[in-house]
């Protein structure tokens, strides 16, 4: 053995991405959608990738913006929901990058759309020539709150949520919040339902923001255009609270070295139900039922008042969320559910509860009993 070599590798990497809110980015007086991250200009043709419902909205706009700068724009569309984000919509992406001729670093695409548009571009930008910059303009309100401080990217495969994925910064996420005001209300809930795992899990300001403006939040879609939002702004508020939360959370464990991470809270049990119900239930729908079942884990466990459920309960009927499904009246269900999370955190728990609003606790010893007992109350809402 003594002849034999032995070489050890180490490297770090300096990793820094930028989210950007802008107003009119549509606007060709506005240069951001235009810039290409780090380079001074354009090499080639770059692929602007629109949602389908984003195309039919906003297309004409993006090809006069792109129109107007003379930079080499070729389009795709992709359909959106969860059914689609699939590992054949990565590859007809990353068909088209070699179709234009992407370059490594000069051509980044552009990804126009919601949370499942941002995966399939974002993860077609890992894989292609081992990873692309990419730049990212989320639509909806959970890609904006949520997707948009992400590193990871990912697609739905054998019926698991994000099996397959990648971490994959883009350089550049623009925010334009006005691109939620066409957003039908049903989704403008769903996203609230990653804002309100927000606030339960460290921001209790921005829980009082949701007891208060909840409604009036879906109604307007965020944009602060009524007689109770135009001085105080709680559209942007919210806005700003959310994303600020998850940028804090995600930036101290980018690569989730830890598993044990709070921004999973009301994300144990929920993939289980959005995934068996495709496309019934929506992300952010499941997230706060999610939410809502490990509140009452923590109510049981003496974790979290009664009167703290019922104003979890009540923010979320507030919101015009439903707080349950059937499939969370069924504890095995529920049981499978956790095993297949545990093989997603290295074999622990590491179950994120409440201790009040604002503020969590890990635990790693749930019983079976104890997920009847909360089965049995979602099945009483
Ligand atoms: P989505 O992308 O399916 O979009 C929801 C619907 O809104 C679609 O019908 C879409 O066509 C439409 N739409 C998009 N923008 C619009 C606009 N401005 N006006 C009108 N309609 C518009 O769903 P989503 O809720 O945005 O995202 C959910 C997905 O995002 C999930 O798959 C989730 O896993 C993923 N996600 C990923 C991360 C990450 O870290 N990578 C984070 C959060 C969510």
């Amino acid at each position: 053995m003594k002849d034999l070599g032995h070489w050890v590798l180490r490297t770090s990497q300096d990793v820094k991405f930028e989210v950007v809110e802008t107003t009119g980015l549509l606007d060709p007086a506005n240069p951001l959608l235009g810039q290409v991250p780090g380079m001074s200009g354009i090499h080639g043709t770059r692929l602007a990738v629109l949602d389908e419902a984003v195309d039919s909205l906003f297309g004409s706009r993006v090809r006069e913006y792109f129109g107007s700068t003379a930079t080499p724009v070729s389009y795709m569309t992709l359909p959106a929901g969860d059914e689609n984000k699939t590992i054949e919509n990565v590859l007809r992406v990353a068909s088209r990058l070699k179709e234009i001729g992407t370059e490594r670093a000069g051509t980044p695409p552009i990804a126009l759309g919601g949370g499942v548009v941002q995966d399939v571009v974002g993860m077609a930008s890992a894989l292609y020539r081992r990873g692309i910059p990419y730049v990212r303009v989320p639509t909806t309100l959970l890609g904006q709150i949520d997707g948009s401080v992400s590193a990871k990217n990912g697609v739905n495969f054998e019926g698991c949520r994000n099996r397959l994925g990648t971490f994959h910064p883009p350089p550049l996420t623009l925010i334009d919040r006005a691109f939620i005001a066409t957003l039908p209300e049903r989704q403008v809930r769903s996203g609230m339902g990653e804002v309100l795992k927000m606030a339960l899990i460290k921001d209790g300001e921005l829980f009082r923001l949701l007891e208060e403006f909840g409604p009036v939040l879906v109604q307007e879609r965020l944009q602060d255009t009524g007689p109770l939002t135009r001085d105080r702004k709680p559209g942007r508020e919210v806005m700003h609270r959310a994303i600020t939360g998850m940028a804090e959370e995600l930036e101290k464990n980018l690569w989730e070295k830890d598993l044990r991470r709070i921004v999973d809270y009301g994300h144990t049990f929920s993939p289980a139900v959005e995934m068996g119900s495709l496309p019934g239930v929506l992300h952010g729908e499941a997230v706060a039922m999610g939410c809502l079942f490990c509140a009452a884990l923590a109510l049981n466990r003496g974790l979290l008042s009664q009167s703290e459920y019922d104003r979890i309960a009540q923010c979320i009927h507030q919101i015009g969320l439903r707080p349950t499904h059937e499939m969370f009246f069924d504890p095995e269900f529920l049981e499978r559910a956790l095993a297949d999370t545990l093989r997603h955190r290295g074999g622990a728990q590491h179950l994120a509860l409440l201790t009040g609003i604002g503020s969590t606790v890990f635990v790693e010893d749930l019983s079976d009993s104890e997920i009847t007992s909360a089965s049995q109350m979602m099945r009483k809402l």
